[in-house]
C-alpha cells in the first residue's frame, strides 16, 4: 500500500513513523509499540492508523445484529468490586428467571426479528447443571433457529464444576442443549495484579484463557472482552491484548474483540471517574492496531453511549453490537444509555458516520446491506 506523505510527516513529527510504517506494511506491532500509541498525544493520528486497518479488514461496512439480552440471574457469590449487578445469595433483590420465563421472553421479542439471544448471569451456587441445560432448551423451543450466545468463561467454569462431567463433555452437553457460541465477558484485565485486587474469588487470567481454549477446541466460537478504565495500567491493557492475540494465533476461535468501558456508579469503586471519551476512542483504536488477527472490533454502545460508539467507527471499530434489548448489567452500574436501540436507529448511526450499515448474524455472515 502506498504510504500517504501527509500521514508520514505527521507521524514523523511525533517520532511515530516506524509504527505508521508497520501499519501500512501490515507488520505486527510489539508491546512497546502499543505503549507508545497510548502515550501518543495525537489521538487523530492513532485513529487514522486504526482506520487504515479497519478499512483493510471490512471496507466501508459497519455491522450490527438484532439481539435480545437475557440476564437470567443476578445472584452471585464472586463479589467483584467493579460489579453493580450482583446480589449475594439470600440478599434482597436477587432473582432467577425460570426456563418458562426465559422461553416467554424470547417469544415476546420474536416480532422484533431477533436472530440472537445473548444470555449471561451471576455465579449462583444454587443453580444445578440441569438449570443451564433447561434454560438453553427453553430458548430453542421458542425459536429453534435462533443463535444462542451464552455463558461467559466464568459461568462455564462454574458449570464444569457442577456438571460431574469432563470439561469437554460439559461443553458438548451444553451444545446439544442449544449453546451456539460464548460471549467474552469475565476476562476483565488479564493481569494477576488486577485479578488479586478486584476479583480474587473469580477465575483468573490463566483459567479464563484455558476455558477459551476449551471452547474453541470444542468447535464453538467466542468473543473476547477487556474491562478498562479502573485500576489497570495502560501497560496492562497492552499485555491483555498481546495475550488475546497469542491465543487467537493458536485457535482462531475469537470472532471479535469488545473493549468494555468501566461504569463505576453503584459499585465498590464509585469513587473512580469513568473513562473519558478520548480514552474510549484511544483504547478502541489501539485494540484495532494490536489485534491484527481479530476480524472485528466491537463498539458496545451500551457502555460507550451511542454517540461515542458512532465516532469509534472512524477509530477502528466496525461493529455496534446490536439492538441489545433488555440489558440490565451495565444499567445497574448507572449507564444512561437506552434499554435497546431499534434497527432504524442503528442504521442511522452508521450511515451518519459515513459507513454502510450491514446487518449480520452472530457469526458475521451478512443478512442485509443498507446501500
Ligand atoms: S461481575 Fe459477574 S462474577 Fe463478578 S460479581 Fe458481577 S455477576 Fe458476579
Amino acid at each position: 500500500m502506498e504510504f500517504p506523505k501527509w500521514l508520514f510527516q505527521r507521524a514523523e513529527a511525533l517520532d511515530m513513523h516506524d509504527i505508521a510504517e508497520k501499519v501500512i506494511e501490515s507488520e505486527r506491532l510489539s508491546a512497546e509499540d502499543g505503549q507508545r500509541l497510548f502515550e501518543c498525544p495525537d489521538l487523530p493520528l492513532v485513529g487514522l492508523l486504526a482506520d487504515i486497518v479497519r478499512r483493510r479488514k471490512v471496507g466501508e461496512k459497519a455491522f450490527f445484529n438484532r439481539n435480545l439480552r437475557i440476564d437470567y440471574t443476578n445472584i452471585c457469590n464472586k463479589k467483584c468490586l467493579f460489579c453493580a449487578f450482583d446480589r449475594l445469595p439470600g440478599e434482597p433483590g436477587g432473582y432467577v428467571l425460570d426456563p418458562q420465563q426465559i422461553h416467554d421472553r424470547v417469544v415476546e421479542h420474536l416480532p422484533f426479528g431477533i436472530t440472537e439471544v445473548h444470555m449471561v448471569g451471576g455465579i449462583n451456587p444454587r443453580l444445578p447443571f440441569s438449570y443451564y441445560l433447561d434454560a438453553l432448551r427453553a430458548i430453542k423451543s421458542a425459536a429453534p433457529d435462533i443463535h444462542v450466545k451464552a455463558f461467559t468463561a466464568v459461568e462455564i467454569a462454574q458449570i464444569i464444576k457442577i456438571s460431574k462431567l469432563t470439561p469437554e463433555d460439559t461443553l458438548f452437553t451444553l451444545r446439544e442443549a442449544g449453546l451456539d457460541s460464548c460471549p467474552g465477558g469475565g476476562a476483565e484485565v488479564l493481569s494477576d495484579r488486577v485479578h488479586d485486587e478486584l476479583y480474587p474469588i473469580k477465575i483468573g487470567p490463566q483459567q479464563w484463557l484455558e476455558i477459551q481454549r476449551l471452547i474453541h477446541r470444542c468447535g464453538l466460537r467466542s468473543t473476547a472482552t477487556m474491562l478498562y478504565g479502573h485500576i489497570e495500567t495502560r501497560a496492562e491493557r497492552v499485555e491483555h491484548m498481546i495475550q488475546l492475540r497469542a491465543l487467537q494465533d493458536e485457535t482462531g476461535g475469537f470472532l471479535a474483540f469488545v473493549p468494555l468501558a468501566f461504569h463505576p456508579e453503584n459499585t465498590e469503586m464509585s469513587h473512580l471517574p469513568p473513562p473519558s471519551g478520548v480514552e474510549d476512542l484511544r483504547t478502541i483504536a489501539i485494540s484495532r492496531l494490536m489485534l491484527d488477527n481479530f476480524d472485528h472490533i466491537k463498539a458496545y454502545w451500551v457502555m460507550l453511549t451511542p454517540k461515542v460508539a458512532q465516532v469509534s467507527l472512524s477509530f477502528g471499530a466496525d461493529d455496534l453490537d446490536g439492538t441489545v434489548i433488555h440489558e440490565t448489567i451495565v444499567h445497574e452500574a448507572g449507564a444512561k444509555t437506552p434499554l435497546g436501540l431499534t434497527v432504524e436507529e442503528l442504521v442511522h448511526l452508521i450511515r451518519e458516520a459515513g459507513k454502510i450499515p450491514a446487518e449480520r448474524d452472530s457469526l458475521y455472515r451478512i443478512r442485509r446491506v443498507w446501500n
